[in-house]
């Protein structure tokens, strides 16, 4: 009955809602879609289903669209927007719909595509006259600079916002961007009035969005200056206001910042439930900084009361998050790179239609120059050449790029070989200047090729992340991990000596025993060998510490495996005929 009484008055008001009553309450969703999410949801459920005109429903669909990237659902956000900047008529609603856009893809990691449509937004920024349209594009264009870490860039773009003045909304938007920025850039490091006024000022205008995401940061200031008690009080006081939000990030953000903060104060059941929470509030195959937090959170506690299955079980989901959020980092950054290599390389074709007659006043300059500058290189090259030169140019820089990226391995996210030895090298050194001592673990998995033999290259793919993740869970605090050969992984520890080294590997080497493989009945764990050498005996060279260490690691393979060895000064060399029977 109660359902049918609820259709009826559904009806009753579709039938009499009239033209401008529909534009009265698109209006008024417009106005309330960031403060009052329940009755944005009723505005625009009161228009559903009555007749619109074609303003109106490019309208009311963008209002959709957006409500749709607010709660996370992406792709269908997505969909709605690129079929409104397709179709629509209304150029100050395209505009918005991809300024959305590009924060729908941000938001859902499509960065290459963020970035096509952050150029298309700022090529239009200029032109667009709707003030609100046109902060709404330098708010997007900030924050998705903060999200690659660009932060002096980001701050660039949140300042123009702050100094539009005007919309209460957008100076909270502007303030939020520029905190982010600051904090997560470490230049602020505590907190101060203003930030605790902006956050007071836009929680009092009802931007609580805004006002949440500086609380975060209030809180996290209070964190790391080791204040976990200000920490929990700063949000607590505001507990309902965030939660009326429903914005699933924010929420996710405060709880794991909850988390941390009762873990720090030794309130493990309270810093559990915090975690699980942050858990709850992010969606599915979604992974942020603040669910590897949540997870890092469990695992510590669940260790803490004496349960190490539930902490292994919650490492593990920490780690593969961790992995996740940082394969994801390195994406935005390459997207990035490219995005920016892109804009450079478009505007170096225009300049070079543009200067096609400077061609032969260019060369002189060159010739006369003894330094060659590269700009002025690659303007004559393009002028005298073409597009031909352009594009061998661009392909060569592209690959430049990649070289620069090639520095972390991508199945394990460790540095690669090359770029272990260049930062070891660097290390070693500065360790003999400060007389301090340093010391280099080598380990190479056991019976690796069996496991690709019996089980395929994907498992052994698999098994070969579990196990970096391991190694970088114990050495990465410590110094450098590296992957140097396929299955074999190395730590550079400047500060330790062989001893203190050697209890690194020992709990590495206890660790990667909780990496099982195989079928369920026939589980078997995984081993390594390890071997240890320190400047006591290798001096503060890289050949000799992973050549001594590399030899200790042949006693450990030639004795019974899964052990650590520490090289000394009795050590066979590798190749010597008695390293057979050691
Ligand atoms: P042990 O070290 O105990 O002497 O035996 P092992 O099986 O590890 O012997 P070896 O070091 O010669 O074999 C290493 C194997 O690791 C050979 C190669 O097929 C495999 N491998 C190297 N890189 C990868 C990789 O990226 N993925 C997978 N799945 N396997 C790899
Ligand atoms: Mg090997
Ligand atoms: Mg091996």
């Amino acid at each position: 009955m109660r359902a049918l009484a609820g259709l009826a008055l559904c009806l009753a008001s579709m039938s009499s809602l009239a033209g401008d009553d529909i534009d009265r309450r698109l209006a008024r969703a417009e106005e309330v879609k960031r403060t009052a999410l329940a009755e944005f949801d009723g505005e625009l459920d009161a228009i559903a289903g009555a007749p619109l005109d074609a303003r109106q429903r490019e309208h009311y669909n963008y209002l959709r669209s957006w409500q749709s990237t607010y709660v996370g659902e992406y792709e269908t956000a997505i969909a709605g927007f690129r079929d409104l900047i397709e179709r629509g008529q209304d150029p100050v609603l395209r505009f918005r719909s991809r300024v959305t856009l590009l924060n729908a893809l941000t938001l859902s990691r499509r960065y290459p595509d963020s970035f096509e449509q952050l150029n298309l937004v700022l090529a239009e920024l200029d032109g667009i006259a709707d003030q609100a349209a046109q902060a709404q594009a330098l708010g997007a264009a900030a924050q998705l600079l903060n999200q690659v870490a660009q932060y002096t860039d980001s701050l660039e773009y949140s300042g123009r916002l702050m100094r539009m003045g005007g919309m209460p909304w957008a100076r909270c938007g502007a303030a939020q961007l520029q905190y982010e920025a600051r904090v997560k850039s470490g230049r602020q490091r505590e907190i101060d009035d203003e930030l605790q006024r902006w956050a007071d000022d836009c929680a009092a205008g009802g931007e609580q969005v805004f006002a949440g995401l500086l609380r975060t940061y209030i809180a996290r200031l209070h964190l790391a200056n080791g204040r976990p008690g200000d920490a929990i009080d700063s949000l607590a006081r505001h507990r309902d206001a965030i939660q009326a939000t429903r914005y699933p990030f924010l929420l996710a953000d405060v709880a794991a910042t909850l988390a941390s903060a009762y873990l720090a104060l030794g309130n493990d059941a309270a810093a559990t439930a915090s975690a699980e929470e942050a858990i709850a509030a992010t969606q599915e195959g979604e992974y942020t900084q603040a669910l590897s937090e949540a997870w890092k959170v469990v695992a510590q506690a669940a260790e803490r009361r004496g349960e190490p299955f539930r902490a292994l079980r919650a490492l593990e989901r920490h780690q593969a998050v961790d992995r996740a959020w940082l394969d994801d980092v390195g994406q935005r950054a390459l997207a990035f790179q490219m995005a920016r290599h892109q804009a450079r390389q478009k505007s170096l074709e225009i300049e070079n239609l543009e200067r096609q007659n400077e061609v032969l006043q260019l060369q002189q300059r060159v010739n006369e120059e003894t330094v060659q500058s590269a700009r002025l290189s690659i303007l004559l090259l393009v002028s005298v050449l073409g597009f031909a030169i352009a594009w061998a140019l661009r392909t060569r820089r592209l690959k430049q790029h990649f070289q620069d990226l090639a520095q972390r391995d991508t199945l394990t996210q460790l540095a690669t070989r090359p770029y272990f030895m260049a930062e070891a090298t660097r290390l070693i050194e500065q360790a003999r200047r400060t007389r301090q001592p340093v010391a280099m673990v080598l380990l190479d998995l056991d019976w690796f090729k069996s496991i690709n033999d019996r089980y395929g290259h994907a498992a052994g793919d698999e098994v070969l992340r579990r196990a970096s993740a391991i190694c970088r869970e114990v050495f990465a605090a410590a110094g450098l991990v590296g992957r140097i050969g396929g299955e074999e992984f190395a730590a550079l520890l400047p500060g330790y000596d062989l001893a203190a080294a050697a209890t690194l590997a020992e709990h590495c080497r206890a660790a990667l025993r909780s990496v099982g493989y195989g079928p369920e009945q026939a589980r078997e764990q995984l081993s390594g060998s390890f071997g240890v050498a320190s400047n006591e005996g290798s001096g503060y060279e890289l050949r000799q510490l992973l050549s001594d260490s590399d030899a200790a690691m042949y006693l450990a393979k030639n004795s019974e495996r899964n052990r650590v060895v520490r090289h000394t000064p009795t050590t066979p060399a590798k190749g010597d005929s008695r390293a057979a029977f050691a």
